[in-house]
């Protein structure tokens, strides 16, 4: 048996689970659903904990499962990721408004009690929830003068509306009664139909960072252990990326775009279905490099191991879909894909 492909720990005691090639909160494929046993429970629970569920609420592609019907468990609202109500005729006054989108059901949370403000500086208003007003100082400069700002608060019941009132009062933030005032959020809401409310147009500000960046690499670490064995990533060349995913090591070298990921297949108008997951291990530039894309959204490259090369025959490419099995892609010589396009 081999050791742990991310501690190196020989504990054999510690590999009661299997870790998911791809987290389980994006689905599953059929009876082809890639696992590992080479995972120990410690990494297995440190990436649940830490990777996969940022992955899974924090991202574009985590909300994105949302609306393909995958649910999460839990409804808890996003920390990291914010949406915000873009500027619509239905939405009016409330431009600007955080909200949170529910794991559960994928519909839209009523948001949290919130004091909109434009800076007159930036042309752009600012939100500001209750525990972050202390941070807030309204002045001249920034906001206008007294009479001259736009403030706006948002608060999800009337109830809200009046404790939220309380603490602005307490908070010493500016706020009369007079100033231009919106009323509680949840009443336009409720004029809605059901399925407007998932219509509306939401802006999604969300940043890759780290750990999104390792929730990634992990996957394409996992996806090339499965396809070319323990024994090849267990390999000292593959420390760096190893160390990334799992004790915050250097940042691998990569980056995001949004370019076709089945290249020659794909164009910026053309793409296949937008239900899947697409990976890919290859050798690029001298380097082995790892390829993956959600939903037709981004494309994130990352070099997995820099100056070393696989054995040509082991590049390999798959497209996931949930409730499929996985299909296998086949690297092509620009030549091989015309001759396949041209009629026999
Ligand atoms: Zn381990």
């Amino acid at each position: 048996m081999p050791p742990c492909i991310y501690c190196k720990t020989e504990n054999f005691e510690k590999f009661k689970g299997v870790e998911h090639v791809i987290p389980q909160a994006f689905g599953k494929f059929g009876a082809k659903t890639p696992t590992l046993k080479c995972v120990c429970d410690d990494c297995n629970t440190f990436f649940m904990k830490e990777l996969d569920q940022v992955l899974a609420r924090e991202t574009l592609e985590g909300v994105t499962r949302y609306k393909k019907g995958i649910y999460s468990r839990e409804a808890r609202p996003q920390t990291k990721l914010k949406f915000s109500l873009a500027e619509s005729p239905e939405i009016g006054d409330f431009h600007g408004a955080m909200i949170a989108v529910d794991g559960t059901t994928g519909k839209l949370m009523s948001p949290p009690a919130q004091y909109k403000i434009l800076n007159k500086l930036t042309g752009k208003y600012e939100i500001y929830l209750e525990h972050q007003l202390k941070d807030l100082k309204v002045t001249d400069e920034v906001y206008g003068k007294p009479g001259e700002r736009e403030i706006g608060i948002i608060a999800p019941s009337s109830e809200a509306l009046d404790t939220f009132i309380k603490k602005l009062n307490e908070t010493g933030i500016p706020y009369k009664e007079k100033e231009r005032y919106q009323p509680p959020f949840v009443k336009a809401m409720e004029r809605m139909p059901d399925d407007g409310v998932s219509t509306l147009e939401v802006t999604v500000d969300g940043k890759i960072d780290d750990p999104v960046k390792r929730a990634v690499v992990k996957i394409l670490f996992n996806f090339a252990t499965y396809n070319l064995g323990p024994a090849e990533t267990l390999k000292n060349e593959w420390d760096a990326a190893r160390s990334f995913i799992r004790f915050t090591g250097k940042t691998l070298m990569g980056r995001v775009s949004q370019k076709p990921f089945w290249d020659g297949q794909e164009t910026e108008t053309m793409r296949f279905l937008d239900d899947s997951y697409n990976l890919r291990i290859e050798n690029q530039n001298g380097n082995v490099v790892g390829v993956l894309q959600f939903y037709n959204l981004f494309t994130y490259e990352f070099i997995l191991v820099e100056g070393y090369q696989i054995p040509p025959e082991h590049e390999i490419a798959y497209r996931f879909t949930p409730g499929k099995e996985p299909i296998i892609g086949r690297k092509m010589t620009k030549l091989e894909y015309l001759k396949m396009q041209l009629p026999e």
